[in-house]
């Protein structure tokens, strides 16, 4: 086996260990190779189960998380799915596996443009970045089946709650930025929002407005 194939082997083995187990999700990550989403010094560790530093102070999230995140999001083939927080653009290129149509924001610029270049360079044509502030959502594609929140808020942001389909899924992580978060998945069900808490985790912040940068 090449050194490729036994790190792949692993990296899979590694994320059923840690509860994802959903053969589609699994099946999606295999297509999407980590190494290429970390750059410079950390490169050679983008196999193991931990976040890592990215461009613009932010962090690529742990795969296991990556995992259950999505395994917990439960897309669907015909999906539009939105994901808050591109970052390396890692987490939306496993939901554009599985998804019909993948929107992702964030408010650095030079994030959207690297992983914009990630997404072409890997031929993923359905995933579409954009620069903007995430917590007012993407009125212009609303709604969404599926909505994937990847930085901390204090609460579930309202636009996004309204841009959520009947039926609709997203999944989030909620509490102070310096403090232990939950993640948890709200259902947009007919009698109203479901909610349910998952694990505990720990993002970067979601933060209102541009990057200056
Ligand atoms: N999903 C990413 C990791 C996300 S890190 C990956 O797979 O690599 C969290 C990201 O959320 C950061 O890039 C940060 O810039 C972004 N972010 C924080 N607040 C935001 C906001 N209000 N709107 C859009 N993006 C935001």
């Amino acid at each position: 086996m090449t050194d490729a194939a036994t790190r792949q082997m692993q990296f899979l083995f590694q994320l059923r260990q840690r509860g994802v187990t959903d053969t589609r999700v699994l099946g999606a990550m295999e297509k999407v190779d980590r190494g290429a989403f970390v750059r410079g010094h950390f490169e050679p560790r983008a196999y193991e189960d931990m976040p890592l530093p990215i461009a613009c102070g932010q962090t690529i999230s742990q795969p296991s998380v990556v995992g259950l995140m999505t395994q917990a999001l439960k897309v669907e083939p015909r999906d539009t799915v939105l994901e808050i927080g591109t970052g390396s653009g890692y987490q939306a290129a496993v939901l554009s596996h599985l998804a019909r149509r993948v929107y992702t924001i964030d408010r650095h610029r030079d994030l959207v443009r690297e992983a914009e270049d990630r997404f072409t360079a890997m031929g993923l044509h359905n995933v579409t970045a954009i620069c903007a502030d995430g917590c007012f959502g993407l009125p212009d594609q609303a709604p969404f089946d599926r909505i994937l929140v990847t930085a901390a808020a204090e609460d579930p942001p309202g636009p996004l709650l309204a841009q959520l389909k009947p039926g609709g899924v997203m999944v989030l992580p909620v509490g102070q930025s310096d403090a232990v978060q939950h993640l948890i998945k709200v259902t947009r069900t007919p009698v109203g929002l479901e909610y349910e808490e998952l694990l505990p985790v720990r993002f970067v912040p979601l933060v209102e407005g541009l990057a200056r940068d």
